[in-house]
């Protein structure tokens, strides 16, 4: 049963109401990072439509942003830095809407949306209480979050980004300055990265609207240092990162899946991108199931090779990994 709301004010009514009690719910936004992995959801499928955006308080150096759940994610980067605000530009395309950035941290280029987020608004789903949570108590970890540990007990109604006029942006990731200079040798104002990443991910990335797809289908596994460094002394070439804390490393899952020679293969129409290994895509009528089957075969594949275990980042509903 689908349910759509247009004031995120009249939710915890619509959760009161006799239909829905005992009914599993689910909030689904824009769909970009989830897969059905069965054809039946014996539930109510809530579908937040608010979508407006708001300076709530502004001391000059930076801004509080006040945005509701449905607002999409990439325009939202649009409207922020037309409002004159920085933060989000590494995290420009990310499809999706704003409710979903804090559910699994959103994080590209060396941004995670957790750093610039001061509070979520959100509605329990059980007693439609509502309640804000400041950042610290949103948990916030690599693509993790509470409200990832603990699925569907709360629905995002709304965000609160607090975000700076003016500093230096991010470009710590390797590809930034190189964009940059091949677009003319732009100077990398919080516009220009933001144009710099589009062009990157539309140049390394499948495009959803062509080819369905979760975007990076695993994360990246983190591992403990001294792991790590092993594993790169015997696979050569292997890429290794820093975590967020010194005992541990991060490795590349696309890198992984690619050396297990998984990238452009295909089952049917449920393939590993040729574009980008870290991509599951539906190349026509794969079903849920069958894009399952294949990240198994993916991830069993890469277990063996390398003794590490891949987890996938998009939500899997109907089906455990
Ligand atoms: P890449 O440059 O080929 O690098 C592969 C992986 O290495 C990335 O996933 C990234 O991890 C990590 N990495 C690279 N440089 C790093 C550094 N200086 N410090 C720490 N870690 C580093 O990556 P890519 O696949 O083209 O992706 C580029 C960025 O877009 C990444 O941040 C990636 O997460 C993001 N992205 C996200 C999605 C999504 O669906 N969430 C989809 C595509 C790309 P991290 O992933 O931890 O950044």
């Amino acid at each position: 049963m689908p349910a759509t709301v247009h004031d995120a004010t009249a939710l915890p009514s619509l959760l009161a109401e006799p239909a829905l009690r005992n009914l599993p719910l689910m909030v689904l936004g824009a769909g970009s990072n989830v897969l059905f992995a069965t054809d039946r959801f014996e539930g109510c499928l809530i579908q937040l439509q608010c979508a407006s955006a708001r300076i709530v308080s502004d001391d000059g150096e930076h801004a509080l942003v006040r945005v509701d759940a449905g607002f999409d994610w990439d325009a939202l980067v649009d409207w922020t830095l037309d409002h004159g605000l920085q933060g989000l530009e590494n995290l420009a395309l990310i499809p999706g809407q704003a409710g979903a950035a804090p559910i699994q941290n959103i994080g590209a280029y060396g941004v995670e949306v957790g750093k610039f987020i001061a509070a979520v608004h959100v509605c329990d789903s059980h007693t439609a209480a509502v309640d804000r949570l400041t950042a610290a108590r949103c948990g916030f970890g690599y693509r993790d979050s509470v409200f990832k540990r603990e699925p569907d007990r709360r629905i995002v109604t709304a965000i609160e980004l607090r975000l700076p006029r003016s500093g230096a942006t991010n470009l710590a990731y390797a590809g930034l300055s190189e964009e940059l200079a091949a677009m003319g040798g732009l100077t990398p104002t919080p516009r220009n990265v933001a144009a710099a990443v589009r062009r990157i991910r539309r140049r390394k990335l499948p495009d959803p609207a062509v080819a369905g797809n979760a975007g990076s289908f695993f994360k990246n596994p983190v591992l403990a240092r001294a792991r790590a460094v092993e594993l790169q002394s015997r696979f050569k070439g292997m890429p290794v990162f820093p975590a967020s804390n010194d005992a541990e490393h991060k490795l590349s899952a696309a890198w992984l899946i690619e050396q297990a020679g998984w990238r452009g293969f295909s089952d049917g129409d449920a393939a590993v991108s040729a574009q980008h290994a870290l991509v599951l895509v539906n190349l026509g009528r794969a079903t849920g199931p069958q894009l399952l089957t294949l990240a198994r075969r993916v991830a069993a594949s890469v277990q063996e090779k390398f003794g590490v275990a891949l987890e996938p980042e998009p939500r899997i509903v109907g089906a455990t990994f």
